[in-house]
């Protein structure tokens, strides 16, 4: 048989495909019923109202514009003046398959083979291998040790390794770090002064805590000529499974996206759009959503108070989005035993087995993430879970020993 690309080769599967089988093997040999907090979604679906536009939504069968429906385009124009305070014309708006999908063009609108993209530390697992699919080079920003961004050192990073692109989410997956508008200006000018691009991925904006309120760099100054906006409805509406996304930006840079678009995907699903059109004017969509938050908020609470708890964990308090990071480092070089064996937990994987194994609760290592010394736990569940979780981890990480 002829072999397959070397791309294709040396693509990272998504870091949970491990983790399903080590789940599903545990729960087959030993009987064990697994806490998932692995969720990287909304644990509840649309509203009927959404739903009901999905089926009327049906009709529509046939192609429609590449760019996307242009009602949908115009209520999103809507709703990103109404929120992040910033008047992007319909025609600066592109749909797309997921925010995932649209992030995939972009890389191939912004990059040039070989031209480097700048992730913050931590990041969401898919940055880096979509800078590979376009021939790109993923580069990794550090960021201080609270996992904010640290304006100084990435001024530096940038400039040493020519980054072209810079992309980070705020609220964060997987920290839940809110940038502050501070930050963001430190970050704007960085941007304007190397005349490079960013994008900002602002899929969880509608899940900020403690009734901050989110802001967006393309808000700041002069940005949007340099300034790229990726959001979607996936999250906010829980209806991931529906794959769409959408990018705001300068003109030029959406009808590239549109042209490119419109030989991979003919642009997204017309059923979606209407539906999705519904969703973005509801009110009991919006509802729904600010009771997702207050929920993912206390379960928050919750849950970081009681990881702080246990010796050799510590956690940043998320300020948004629905995962927690805590740093499980100190915890590196302890062992536990199982099943007649014994295990030493060295890296994030080895500490996702240990919790896995001694308190059956299931997070998701922090190595794909860009940080080793972490696990990401998802809080969109029920509080019940969450409660259970922390105890179990509790009761765990007694039996540890060095
Ligand atoms: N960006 C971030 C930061 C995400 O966490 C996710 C989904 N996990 C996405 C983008 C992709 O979203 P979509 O379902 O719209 O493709």
């Amino acid at each position: 048989m002829p072999n397959i690309s070397k791309i294709a080769r040396e693509i990272q599967p998504s870091a949970t495909l491990s983790l399903k089988d080590e789940v599903s093997s545990l729960e087959k040999e030993y009987g064990f019923k697994i806490i998932d907090l692995t969720a990287g979604q909304p644990d509840m679906g649309p509203t009927e109202d959404v739903l009901e536009a999905l089926l009327k939504g049906g009709r529509l069968h046939k192609y429609g514009p590449v760019q996307g429906d242009p009602e949908l385009r115009e209520i999103l124009s809507e709703v990103i003046n109404e929120e992040i305070g910033v008047k992007y014309s319909s025609q600066d708006i592109a749909i797309t398959v997921g925010v995932k999908g649209g992030l995939d063009i972009l890389m191939r609108v912004l990059l040039s083979p070989g031209e480097s993209l700048g992730i913050i530390k931590p990041f969401w697992v898919t940055y880096p291998e979509s800078a590979r699919l376009a021939y790109g080079n993923p580069y990794f920003l550090e960021s201080d040790e609270n996992l904010r961004p640290d304006p100084a050192r990435l001024r530096k990073e940038v400039e040493d390794e020519n980054i072209k692109v810079l992309l980070y989410s705020s609220p964060s997956n997987p920290s839940g770090v809110v940038y502050t508008e501070d930050e963001l200006k430190e970050i704007a000018k960085i941007v304007k002064e190397k005349d490079m691009w960013v994008i900002s991925d602002e899929i969880y904006g509608r899940f900020v805590f403690d009734g901050r309120e989110h802001k967006s760099i393309v808000s700041i100054g002069d940005m949007r000529d340099n300034a790229i906006l990726v959001d979607g409805p996936s999250k906010r509406f829980g209806i991931p499974g529906w794959r769409l996304g959408y990018v705001a930006g300068p003109r030029e840079v959406i009808k590239a996206l549109t042209k490119l678009q419109g030989h991979i995907n003919s642009g997204a699903s017309r059923p979606d759009q209407h539906a999705v059109c519904v969703a973005y004017t509801s009110k009991k969509a919006r509802e729904a959503n600010d009771q997702m938050r207050q929920r993912y908020e206390r379960n928050r609470d919750i849950f970081v108070k009681g990881l702080n708890e246990v010796d050799g964990i510590s956690c940043v308090k998320p300020e948004g989005a629905f995962y927690v990071f805590p740093s499980i480092e100190k915890l590196f070089g302890y062992k536990y035993k199982f099943d007649g064996k014994e295990y030493i937990i060295e890296t994030s994987v080895d500490f996702r087995n240990f919790l896995l194994r001694k308190a059956q609760v299931a997070g998701v290592e922090g190595a794909p993430f860009g940080m080793d010394g972490h696990l990401r736990f998802s809080l969109a569940t029920e509080e019940a879970n969450i409660v259970s979780a922390l105890n179990s981890i509790k009761g765990a990480s007694k039996e540890l020993y060095l």
